[in-house]
């Protein structure tokens, strides 16, 4: 398989430019299976250096709105993943939305019917209703019986006067072959297929058809979309005969299942997009995650970036089967590019997540308070897996005082080394008036305030953290002393010594 992939794209026998599109319905904000699906188009486009085409499906949708479009189009910028053509960006084949094609659909419908591979079928709801209680009654699969088949033009006649037809496709009797580039050869029965819709009476085209037109006006030459859709294919590839048009080759991936190793759903946590945008999951991160659903790059490689994939990707290292959508392992991804970004980026992500402490994504930030909000979020960066994770963990080092003790701090602050230690903290820092505390002073300060009380250092540090953050975890000391600087240091732990010694209850208020 992967041999006829390479003939046709990387070895002499390349002739076609490959191009590939995404097709999402305007139904909300995407979910990680439609992410999954564009992103392997994508790489595969981008592998092979061809196009990338959008377009929306909204034939199906009951209103289609501007909007509607716009989430799709946010969604597919802050994830990155570009297209070349399509909604939004125009390009020589458009309209890209559907519902603005209707006259293309018509127009290919009228030609079907004038070559008798199509006709006009006025069966109402009601009769198709009781023909799929008689054929399930005989115990068969229900299908359209083809009543309208043949019909007169006298009976056409009439009927049209009373009802606004469908346009149904007269199936043919041969079977049909998908040769799959990720699944392989799969032979579909062609008699089990009715005649099926291809114009609804509103003048809507339906999905199988409407998909067949625009994938060959748009010339489209590899679909790769969830095996969900495998039923449809043969559908659109007696269309594509009926039509004349080449037809593309199809690629169907596996679906993503629940660590339960059910169809991913709500049911098991987020599946939008905009759930993981929200809560502060990188880009990166997710498309990692995804592109390890199904795809492997051959090793035991986890992290690897947009761009190694797409070196490397392609379609024969895709799995036949299904693959798991674990939300902890996206926390593993984020954790690591969290930990992999530059201060000046991170910070620039975790604005949005800041605007408790008066610090919003527009702020205006002055270069002295950056550099001090990049120290803060870099500070802790190795303990969060979201960035919607940070406030709580950087709460701390805003503010005078330390709000509360945990539970731990507090056994610090009331345990017998918290005097010496908070004194000789004092003793050693006040001796400067200087309001910035470097690097080297505190190194060198904290190591005189242990030397001095002569307890060993964990006694003498942890009483000092617990004052200053009012925990026993977080950041180095030195950069939440360098953070906090030397006046606001001095306070926190003047305010802890007043509760050394059997004093109960929380941090006093400075
Ligand atoms: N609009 C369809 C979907 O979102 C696209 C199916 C296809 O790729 O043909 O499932």
């Amino acid at each position: 398989m992967a041999l006829k992939i390479n003939q046709l794209h990387e070895g002499e026998g390349m002739t076609e430019k490959v191009r590939v599109r995404f097709a999402p319905a305007p139904t909300g904000h995407l979910h990680i299976g439609n992410i999954r699906t564009c992103l392997f188009n994508w790489l595969f486009a981008r592998h092979y250096n061809g196009k990338v085409i959008l377009r929306i499906e909204d034939t199906d949708v009951a209103r289609s709105l501007d909007e509607a479009c716009q989430t799709i189009v946010d969604d597919l910028r802050w994830i990155g993943l570009d297209w070349d053509e399509g909604y939004g960006v125009g390009g020589p084949y458009g309209p890209y939305r559907q519902s603005e094609r209707l006259d293309v659909y018509r127009k290919y419908a009228e030609a079907l019917i004038s070559r008798g591979d199509a006709y006009f079928c006025y069966c109402t709801p009601e009769e198709l209703a009781e023909e799929r209680k008689a054929y399930l009654a005989r115990g068969r699969m229900p299908r359209y019986s083809g009543k309208c088949r043949n019909l007169s033009r006298d009976e056409v006649e009439r009927l049209s006067a009373e009802r606004t037809p469908v346009v149904r496709f007269r199936v043919p009797v041969d079977a049909v072959i998908l040769d799959d580039m990720i699944k392989g050869e799969i032979n579909f029965d062609s008699s089990t297929i009715g005649d099926f819709v291809i114009m609804r009476s509103d003048g809507f085209p339906t999905y199988n058809f409407a998909v067949v037109v625009d994938d060959a006006e748009m010339k489209v030459t590899h679909i790769i979309r969830g095996d969900e859709h495998i039923s449809n294919t043969p559908r659109q590839i007696m269309l594509y005969e009926a039509l004349g048009f080449p037809r593309p080759k199809f690629g169907h991936v596996a679906m993503i299942l629940d660590p339960d190793k059910t169809k991913l759903s709500k049911r098991h946590g987020a599946t939008s997009l905009s759930y993981y945008r929200e809560a502060g999951y990188l880009p990166e991160a997710i498309l990692n995650h995804l592109a390890l659903l199904g795809w492997t790059p051959g090793d035991t490689r986890e992290i690897m970036s947009l761009h190694e994939v797409q070196t490397e990707f392609s379609l024969d290292r895709v799995s036949k089967g299904p693959s798991v959508f674990d939300p902890k392992k996206l926390d593993w991804f984020n954790s690591q590019y969290i930990r992999a970004s530059d201060p000046d980026r991170l910070l620039d992500m975790a604005l949005p997540y800041l605007g408790r402490f008066g610090i919003h994504e527009d702020s205006q930030l002055g270069g002295e308070e950056r550099e001090r909000l990049e120290k803060i979020v870099t500070s802790v960066r190795d303990s969060i897996t979201n960035l919607s994770g940070i406030p709580e963990e950087v709460a701390f080092l805003f503010g005078d005082g330390v709000e509360a003790y945990d539970e731990s701090a507090r056994k610090w602050i009331e345990g017998p080394t918290a005097k010496p230690a908070l004194s000789g903290f004092i003793e050693v820092f006040s001796g400067s008036d200087a309001a910035e505390l470097g690097r080297e002073e505190i190194q060198a300060g904290l190591k005189r305030v242990i030397g001095d009380a002569g307890i060993g250092a964990r006694k003498v540090l942890m009483p000092i953290r617990a004052a200053l953050t009012g925990r026993t975890k977080g950041p180095e000391l030195h950069v939440v002393m360098e953070i906090l600087g030397r006046e606001r240091s001095i306070n926190r732990v003047r305010a802890a010594l007043l509760d050394t010694g059997g004093n109960s209850g929380g941090a006093t208020s400075l």
